[in-house]
C-alpha cells in the first residue's frame, strides 16, 4: 500500500478535518492525478493558529525540554522504521529518483535525532552585573511558528524547520506545497504516533496565495520561516512585517564550484555533474554555475561532457540519474530558459527515456559571458553553464557577480587560496575540495543577497527559532 492514509484531511489540534474544497496533486513522472489533498483557506489556517495557542498554554506549553527531545527522537525513529515508505512517496509526488528520496526520508529522521538531541542543550547565561544584581538570559519560544514549504525536498525542509522548532518548544503551522505534500500529511500522522501533543504541529495544505498568504499575515503567528522563491519571500516578508514578525527566507541561489587548475579533477568531476542534476537542478544550492581556469576548461567540460551523455532521464520508480520537473509549468519556465540560450553551446545533453512525464533533457552549456541571462537567473532545472576564468581574483569577481549567495565550492590544492577564496566569496556556505558535505544536518545553512537571510540546520537554527530573555534581579 503506497498511500496509507486519507490524503484529503489535514491536521488541526490535533485532529483529521477536510476542507470544503480539495487540490489535485499530480504525478510529475506520468502527468497522472495522484491523490486529492484539502485545499485550506483563510478559516483553517485561522483555527490552526488558535490550535497552536492552546497547545503552548496546556501540555505542550509546560512539557520539559528533554520531553520535548524524547518525542522527537521517537519521531525520528518512527521515520527510520518507514524510510523506504516515505522515499516512494516523495519519489511519486516530487518526481525524484528513488534514491534521492530514500536519502531525502533518512535526512529527516537524522534531523529530528540532531533536534530530538539538541531540544534540552540550549541554555541561557549568567552575566556578571552591578553590585546587588543577579543577572541571567532565558532562551524561550517565539511561540506559534509558520513554516511555508515548497515542493523540492518537502521531507528534508520540515525537518530542518519544524524540526528545530518544536525542540525549542514553538508551536507549529506548517504549509506544504501544493504540488507535492504527500510526505508532510505522513510526517504528521507520525508526529501524533510519537506522541505529539494536540496543537504542537498543525498541518494545512493548500494554495500559496490562499493559505500561504493567509499564514504569512496572520496577526496570530510569531515567526516565519519560508523556503522558495524571491518574489513568494519578498510578498511573505512584507506581510508579516505589518505584524512586526520576524522571518527566517531561504531563496535559492546560483551557486558557483570553482575549478582552478591545480585541483584534483577525479575528485572534483561526480561532484561537479551531480550537484547540477539532483533532483532535476531543483536545489536551492544547486552548482548551476561551473567557474573553470581555462588551462584545464577545455579538459573539464570534455569529462563533464562525457557524464552528461550517460545520464539518463526517466520516472521516479525507475530510479535513474533524472526525473521529470515537478510540473508542466516549471518545464515551461526551463525551456524558455534554454530557447534564450543564444550564443551559448551546447556541449552535452543527457539522454530522455521516460515518455508522458515532465521530462527535460539535462543540458551542460558552455560559451556564455558571466553576465549572460542564463549565466545569472536561477533556472531550477538541470541545466549548468561553464564559464571560463583567468586568474583568482577573476573567479572571485565572477562567482560574487549575481544577485544570490547561497553556497560556492572550490577546488584547488593550494591551501593559502582556499583561506582567501573562503573569506571572500559571498555566501552561507563554501566548500573546499567537496560539494554539499553530505548534506550537512549540523552545518549552519542560509543566503546572503538574494539567496535570504537567516541560518536554518544545526543549533543555529535553534537560535533562530528562540528568543532571549534578560532577567535582572536586585536583591541587594
Ligand atoms: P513559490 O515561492 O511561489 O512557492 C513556495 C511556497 O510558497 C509554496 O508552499 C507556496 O504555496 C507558497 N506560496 C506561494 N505564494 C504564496 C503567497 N502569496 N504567500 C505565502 N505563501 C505562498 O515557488 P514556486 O512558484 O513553487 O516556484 C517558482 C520558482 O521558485 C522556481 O522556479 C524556483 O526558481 C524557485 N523555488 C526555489 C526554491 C528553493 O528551494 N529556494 C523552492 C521552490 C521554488
Amino acid at each position: 500500500m503506497t498511500i496509507w492514509f486519507d490524503t484529503e484531511e489535514m491536521l488541526i489540534g490535533g485532529r483529521w478535518l477536510r476542507a470544503a474544497d480539495t487540490l489535485t496533486l499530480e504525478d510529475p513522472s506520468t502527468g497522472a492525478p495522484l491523490a486529492e489533498i484539502a485545499r485550506g483557506q483563510a478559516r483553517e489556517i485561522d483555527a490552526a493558529v488558535a490550535a497552536g495557542h492552546a497547545a503552548l498554554s496546556g501540555e505542550w506549553g509546560r512539557m520539559p525540554a528533554f520531553e520535548r527531545g524524547r518525542i522527537l527522537s521517537r519521531l525520528g525513529d518512527l521515520v527510520r522504521a518507514r524510510v523506504e515508505d516515505l522515499a516512494v512517496l516523495e519519489a511519486m509526488d516530487v518526481g525524484k529518483p528513488l534514491k534521492q528520496a530514500r536519502a531525502d526520508a533518512v535526512a529527516l529522521a537524522r534531523y529530528l535525532e540532531f533536534y530530538g538531541g539538541a531540544a534540552d542543550k540550549v541554555h541561557g547565561t549568567t552575566i556578571p552585573y552591578l553590585d546587588g544584581y543577579t543577572v541571567y538570559t532565558l532562551r524561550q519560544p517565539h511561540g506559534v511558528t509558520g513554516h511555508i514549504v515548497p515542493w523540492n525536498y518537502p521531507m528534508q525542509i520540515i525537518g530542518r524547520s519544524v524540526g528545530a522548532a518544536l525542540a525549542m518548544g514553538n508551536a507549529c503551522v506548517l504549509k506544504p506545497a501544493e504540488e507535492a505534500c504527500l510526505t508532510a500529511l505522513a510526517f504528521a500522522r507520525l508526529a501524533c504516533e510519537a506522541g505529539l501533543p494536540p496543537g504542537a504541529l498543525n498541518v494545512v495544505p493548500g494554495l500559496g496565495p490562499e493559505a500561504g498568504a493567509a499564514l504569512s499575515a496572520h496577526p496570530g503567528i510569531h515567526h516565519i520561516s519560508f523556503t522558495g522563491s524571491v518574489a513568494t519571500g519578498a510578498n511573505v516578508q512584507m506581510a508579516a512585517g505589518a505584524n512586526v514578525v520576524p522571518v527566517t527566507l531561504e531563496l535559492g541561489g546560483k551557486s558557483p564550484q570553482i575549478v582552478f587548475a591545480d585541483a584534483d579533477l577525479d575528485a572534483a568531476l561526480p561532484f561537479l555533474v551531480n550537484a547540477g542534476i539532483q533532483n532535476a537542478g531543483q536545489t536551492c544550492s544547486a552548482a548551476s554555475r561551473i567557474l573553470v581556469h581555462r588551462d584545464v576548461h577545455d579538459d573539464v567540460v570534455a569529462r563533464m561532457a562525457e557524464r552528461y551523455a550517460a545520464l539518463r532521464v526517466g520516472p521516479a520508480m525507475d530510479d535513474l540519474d533524472v526525473g521529470p520537473l515537478i510540473s508542466a509549468r516549471q518545464k515551461a519556465i526551463v525551456e524558455g530558459f534554454l530557447d534564450r540560450a543564444d550564443g551559448l553551446t551546447v556541449a552535452a545533453r543527457g539522454q530522455v527515456e521516460g515518455t508522458g512525464g515532465h521530462f527535460v533533457a539535462p543540458t551542460l552549456l558552455t560559451g556564455a559571458d558571466a553576465d549572460h541571462p542564463l549565466a545569472q537567473a536561477e533556472i531550477f532545472g538541470p541545466v549548468q553553464v561553464v564559464l571560463p576564468f583567468e586568474d583568482e581574483a577573476e573567479a572571485l569577481r565572477i562567482a560574487n557577480g549575481t544577485d544570490y549567495g547561497l553556497v560556492a565550492g572550490v577546488w584547488t590544492r593550494d591551501g593559502a587560496r582556499q583561506m582567501r577564496m573562503a573569506r571572500d566569496l559571498r555566501a552561507g556556505q563554501v566548500f573546499l575540495n567537496n560539494y554539499g558535505a553530505g548534506g550537512g544536518v549540523e552545518l549552519p545553512f542560509g543566503g546572503v543577497g538574494k539567496s535570504g537571510h537567516g541560518r536554518e540546520k544545526g543549533f543555529e537554527a535553534l537560535y533562530g527559532l528562540s528568543q532571549l530573555k534578560t532577567v535582572a534581579a536586585h536583591h541587594g
